[in-house]
């Protein structure tokens, strides 16, 4: 006989976006399960302590770009505690031309810069003064070309959008990749006007909690990993299924899976998939298959990275956030961030804790690389960018992730439009996570809330 378990949601995948939901629903009362493929709860986010420094597998850092942020750090108030990152390690760094320089954060610094040419610095003057774009899949880089010049484009909004995206500004929509930026030119016609108007508009308590920096979890993010699991019971997360699959039953869904390798069947009023675009077609066969095909595509970027840990840090002051590498310069990594300059107790006292990022879009093959030819390839980039040639760094782990992080291009029309059409066509299946809504860790809190709140409601 299968056990058989009835409980009001089933959500699948263990990711913050999943730990969130159940967290909110759970606090109003609703059973919920969690059905997890892994060994662990956590997804992409998992912290390594070893040797006297705390490496991040996954993300590092977030931006408090939303009021859920804090509310749910709040709500774990005593489990975990946020870390917002020291401002005075905030300064990003572009690479140039062999040099390292800061990424311009005032008018003088703006004028002075060598990473900008000089007749788009004189151009920029006109920003406010363009006409707004009328073409709703323009890319991100169309876009920056027509409000603000081509070497804005290179050493500006190409390394931002490789730090966020891994991706490729010529690819991504404006719209579904930087919504806000895309709102800021639709509504107000400006970056520059609209940034200035925006900022002096009045906010209320609730969206002033939106600050824009740099947060963690005190100790690291599987800090927050770890109290999101206790206060939800883990007896409500089960670990190593596999062969998950969803059937409809009479106005209720069967969930039929292997756990440790035996069959075991959850009903449930109410389904949500948290995991990536690439599973939802083997979960839902019942569902219409040119829709789930419409999710499948979603492209990610691959991405490789490597966590560097230095007992005694012996380069170039790297007292910043980090420096992004344009692709223009043709370089094999991404970027590098400086976890232990802006976050406490990272590395020992007087070293230094990296974090490497190779692949991405537009240079994926690195994912199939070996740990050595990984190692010696960051080591050689790194030895030359931070001066520390020949000197092994005393910790370095590797990380690899297939389909890190989802890129959103004009098929995110079609995606957005089958999820819709499945949440309306199939009552109580919410197809969730990072295939719509944004991709950082904010934008997955306020999902996972969102949707528990949708819930709560009806
Ligand atoms: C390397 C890397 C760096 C990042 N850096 C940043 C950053 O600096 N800042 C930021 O804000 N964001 C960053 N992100 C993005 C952010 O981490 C993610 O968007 C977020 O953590 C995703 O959470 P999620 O729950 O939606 O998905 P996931 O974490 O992917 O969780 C999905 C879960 O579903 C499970 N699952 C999948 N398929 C099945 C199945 N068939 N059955 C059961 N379970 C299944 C998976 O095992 C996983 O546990 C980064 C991501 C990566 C990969």
């Amino acid at each position: 006989m299968v056990p058989q378990i009835q409980t009001k949601v089933v959500i699948i995948g263990a990711g913050l976006t999943g730990l969130v939901t159940a967290h909110y629903l759970l606090k109003r009362g609703i059973s919920v399960k969690i059905i997890e493929k892994n060994n662990r709860p956590g997804g992409v986010i998992q912290t390594v302590k070893e040797g006297g420094f705390t490496m991040e597998a996954g993300p590092n850092t977030g931006v408090v770009s939303q009021p859920e942020i804090m509310e749910l750090f709040d709500d774990l108030c005593g489990d975990c505690a946020i870390e917002i990152a020291n401002p005075e390690a905030k300064k990003r760094l572009i690479w140039k031309n062999g040099k390292w320089h800061p990424l311009p954060s005032g008018l003088i610094q703006a004028i002075k810069t060598p990473l900008f040419s000089f007749g788009d610095k004189i151009s920029i003057l006109g920003e406010p003064f363009r006409k707004k774009g009328t073409n709703p899949d323009e890319t991100i880089a169309d876009l920056v070309l027509r409000r603000m010049g081509r070497s804005y484009l290179n050493y500006a909004v190409d390394p931002f959008i490789s730090g966020i995206y891994a991706g490729d500004p010529t690819r991504l929509v404006t719209r579904f990749a930087l919504p806000k930026l895309y709102q800021l030119e639709q509504k107000y016609g400006s970056f520059i006007g609209g940034a200035m108007k925006k900022g002096s508009e009045p906010k209320d308590e609730r969206t002033k909690r939106a600050t824009k920096e740099v947060f963690s979890a005190k100790g690291g993010l599987q800090n927050l990993i770890k109290a999101l699991v206790k206060s939800i019971g883990e007896e409500n997360i089960l670990l190593n299924c596999s062969r998950v699959v969803v059937s409809p039953d009479h106005g209720f869904y069967d969930i039929d899976f292997l756990k440790n390798g035996n069959p075991v069947r959850l009903t449930s009023d109410k389904v949500i998939s948290t995991t990536g675009g690439k599973e939802v077609e083997a979960l839902f066969p019942f569902v219409d298959q040119q829709q789930l095909a419409a999710i499948g595509q979603l492209e990610y970027a691959k991405i490789v990275q490597v966590a560097l840990g230095y007992q005694e840090w012996k380069g170039i002051d790297i007292n910043a956030f980090g420096g992004l590498i344009p692709s223009k310069e043709n370089r094999k990594i991404l970027g590098v961030l400086f976890p232990s300059s802006f976050f406490t107790e990272r590395a020992p006292k007087g070293g230094a804790l990296l974090s490497v990022f190779l692949g991405g879009i537009k240079n994926g093959d690195y994912y199939s690389y070996t740990d050595t030819e990984i190692q010696s390839l960051v080591e050689e980039e790194i030895g030359e960018m931070l001066q520390i040639k020949g000197i092994k760094a005393d910790i370095i782990r590797i990380f690899r992730y297939q389909y890190a992080i989802p890129q959103y291009y004009k098929s995110t029309e079609q995606r957005l439009q089958a999820i819709d059409y499945i949440r309306n066509n199939y009552p109580g299946l919410i197809l969730a996570g990072n295939i719509s809504d944004g991709i950082g860790m904010g934008d997955r809190i306020r999902q996972g809330r969102n949707i528990a709140d949708s819930i709560i409601k009806e």
